[in-house]
């Protein structure tokens, strides 16, 4: 069984490239974002509680995301192994993540990143604003806010998985062929 997490930025390409990595490695993929989104299509009493903080570009309570995402995990008894993208962002869900995955005699296989630069990047999700009607890819104050989010709160986590001897870094530029091979070599190495 292996547990990935899919780690970058907004806008490095973890959720495209998590479309590629979930059939090649039979993962089940766990977009914390995506999961939010679907509740707030849905009107349900989480997706209303997230949409406050999405819509202004900061992180959900630890708590609330922590809670959906072990839930989604229960869902999938039988699942082959997770490809986690966009969770965990903070030190305190990464710290529940391990302990959640070792009650089940599980954990983190390892932790590979999306890197990408950050002008590219702020164009680029301004760019996927035009089409993918969401919010906060479309005003870009909310998205340097995502970005400072980031970088408080999300990027302390590559010391944390570093220090577990689990984080690998590929370069997120290039086409997505290019960049799927790059997160595979990683992998198949696992
Ligand atoms: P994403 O689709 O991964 O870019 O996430 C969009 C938004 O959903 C983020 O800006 C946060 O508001 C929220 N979100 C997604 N994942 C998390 C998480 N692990 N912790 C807190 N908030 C999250």
């Amino acid at each position: 069984m292996i547990n990935i997490v899919l780690f970058g930025k907004p806008g490095a390409g973890k959720g495209t490239q998590a479309e590629f990595l979930k059939e090649k490695y039979n993962l089940t993929h766990l977009s914390t974002g995506d999961i939010f989104r679907y509740n707030i299509k849905n009107d349900t009493a989480l997706g209303q509680l997230a949409k406050t903080y999405m819509d202004k570009g900061d992180l959900v309570p630890d708590e609330v995301t922590i809670k959906m995402l072990e839930s989604e995990v229960d869902k999938n008894p039988h699942s082959a192994g997770f490809l986690f993208d966009g969770f965990p962002r903070t030190l305190a869900q990464a710290a529940a993540l391990d302990k959640f995955l070792e009650s089940k005699g599980q954990k983190i296989t390892a932790t590979v990143a999306l890197e990408a630069d950050d002008n590219i990047l702020v164009a680029r999700l301004l760019e996927r604003g035009k089409t993918s009607g969401r919010p906060d890819d479309q005003d870009e104050e909310k998205i340097r806010n995502r970005y400072q989010e980031y970088n408080e709160k999300t990027a302390p986590l590559m010391h944390y998985y570093e220090a577990q001897n689990k984080f690998h870094a590929v370069n997120g530029i290039g086409s997505i062929e290019e960049v799927t091979q790059r997160l595979s070599a990683v992998i198949d190495k696992l």
